[in-house]
């Protein structure tokens, strides 16, 4: 089949090489002279074919839909319709930023399953930084050219609400320039309850002392069962819901992570998938789509091994054309691994994190990834892939080719 047959065969559509999804300010489409390769989807299975149809024409996949994705052999033709979507949004540019983590505390009241972060507070390496250690760590650590701090921790009940606010206060006194991406809807609302106020009090609070957005973590699959079995306590899914509406009510931008490879369902991860589809579809706030695969060593769930990488690159594909409203799909290097990570570019993946630097939550659990990689290190792994590296700034508004 050639393209003109395929745009035929199609019916109505965009014209191919052009978005068939609602482009953005971050998603600008194809520099010009960079034509989306469309080679991969002349021949695709059968069972492929009206999927790929029904992404011409610009048309939402359904559950049945992502069932067909997930269950298809043909993982290079999937790869395929994922990556023409993604160059129809992103051109040939993969993003990565240069950021730094600070986890300021692994004590944490809760125990998933999934964790090899979370220490009790009698712990020797139970760890709670107070702001002379953090301040010391912006100055010796930080550069003045980062961009980001990603700042997560434990769900630490001993902290109080001023905690929070000085954190925050103390990284832009030290670093006014650092985009603060910090807590996750778990923290947020472990916070709201110390301060005892309305979260939407004390998210303005928070943004007043320094937060700028928000990670996309603690939501692991918002799934009912699995969130029984293995994080019960937890903010369950219908909470972790309405607190990242809030968030995005309050214009603090977030991401969406799915936790992946333990024992949700192909169903319960097409559920994620359609639920943050359609928070995104009431408030536009996610930035990026973020699967993560879970690193079992360390945890009550050792037993269950590790997914493979064929998995994780159908679920980065699956993830990319379900959420037809999501700017942007990360391959985050340090949990797929750089390799898988490469390979997850041509999957509908335009985005690889950043630089990370010190990263404890996937390393505790048997990463065996660097703890960070330069600024020129991650650009040179974009490159080896064909793509152009861009970096970014958390937001997106400010790119600059390296
Ligand atoms: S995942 Fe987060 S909330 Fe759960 S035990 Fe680990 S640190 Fe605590």
């Amino acid at each position: 089949m050639t393209a003109t047959d395929l745009a035929l065969h199609a019916g109505a559509h965009a014209p191919l090489g052009t978005s068939p999804y609602p482009l953005s300010p971050s998603n600008p489409g194809p520099v010009e002279g960079f034509q989306p390769s469309v080679d991969g989807l002349h021949d695709l299975p059968a069972d492929l074919q009206p999927i790929r149809d029904k992404v011409l024409r610009g048309e939402r996949l359904d559950l049945d839909d992502g069932r067909a994705l997930f269950a298809t052999p043909d993982l290079n033709g999937l790869g395929a319709l994922a990556n023409y979507v993604n160059e129809c949004r992103n051109g040939n540019r993969t993003t990565f930023t240069y950021n730094r983590h600070l986890n300021y505390t692994n004590k944490c009241a809760y125990r998933c399953m999934f964790c090899a972060f979370r220490r009790d507070g009698d712990e020797h390496d139970a760890v709670v930084m107070d702001m002379d250690f953090i301040r010391h760590k912006l100055r010796t650590e930080f550069t003045d050219t980062m961009k980001e701090v990603h700042v997560v921790g434990g769900i630490n009940v001993d902290l109080p609400y001023s905690y929070y606010l000085d954190l925050l206060r103390t990284i832009k006194d030290e670093r006014p320039n650092l985009h603060v991406k910090g807590f996750t809807m778990i923290e947020l609302d472990q916070i709201a309850e110390q301060a005892g106020r309305p979260i939407e009090e004390v998210l303005e609070e928070l943004k007043a002392a320094g937060l700028d957005s928000c990670p996309g973590g603690g939501a692991e699959v918002l799934s009912k069962r699995v969130h029984k079995k293995l994080y019960n306590g937890k903010l369950p899914p219908e909470q972790w819901l309405s607190t990242v509406r809030k968030a995005h009510a309050a214009g603090l931008r977030t991401n969406a992570t799915m936790l992946f490879g333990h024992i949700e369902t192909t169903d319960e991860r097409l559920d994620h998938m359609l639920q943050i589809r359609a928070v995104q579809d009431e408030t536009g706030g996610f930035m990026q789509y973020i699967p993560l695969v879970f690193h079992p060593d360390n945890t009550p769930l050792q037993r269950l091994g590790k997914t493979t990488g064929t998995d994780a690159l159908r679920t980065i594909a699956v993830g990319r054309l379900m959420l037809d409203n999501m700017p942007h799909v990360k391959a985050y290097w340090v949990m797929l691994g750089i390799k898988i990570a490469q390979i997850a570019l041509h999957y509908g993946a335009d985005d690889i994190d950043g630089t990370v630097v010190e990263e404890h939550i996937t390393h505790d659990a048997g990463a065996t990834t660097p703890q960070g990689l330069a600024t020129t290190q991650i650009a040179g792994l974009i490159a080896e892939t064909g793509r152009q590296a861009v970096l970014r700034d958390t937001l997106y508004q400010d790119l600059s080719v390296i």
